[in-house]
């Protein structure tokens, strides 16, 4: 039994399983990760967030394993699941 780690989104909800908390106050949002143009676009993440064209490795959207596009900011709500992996 593991435990995985879950960052979600305020705004909307989407749930994250890969992230990097900001090092430091001087950003608007406490977290950033790496999403894909599809999730982008299907959990309607805000322009404002997203820098586009910045993102690479793995897409950061739960159970998403597409290359990413973009970076995306937002602020989070954390949520440890119990996982059989
Ligand atoms: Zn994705």
């Amino acid at each position: 039994m593991g435990k995985i780690s879950i960052a979600i989104d305020k705004i909307t909800g989407t749930l994250f399983d890969d992230y990097t908390l900001q090092g430091t106050k001087e950003f608007d949002t406490d977290t950033w990760t790496q999403v894909c143009d599809k999730c982008a676009s299907e959990h309607c993440l805000q322009d404002s967030y997203l820098e586009l064209g910045a993102g690479h490795g793995v897409c950061g959207v739960l159970g998403c394993k597409r290359q990413a596009d973009h970076y995306y900011d937002f602020n989070r709500e954390e949520k440890e699941f119990k996982s059989n992996y």
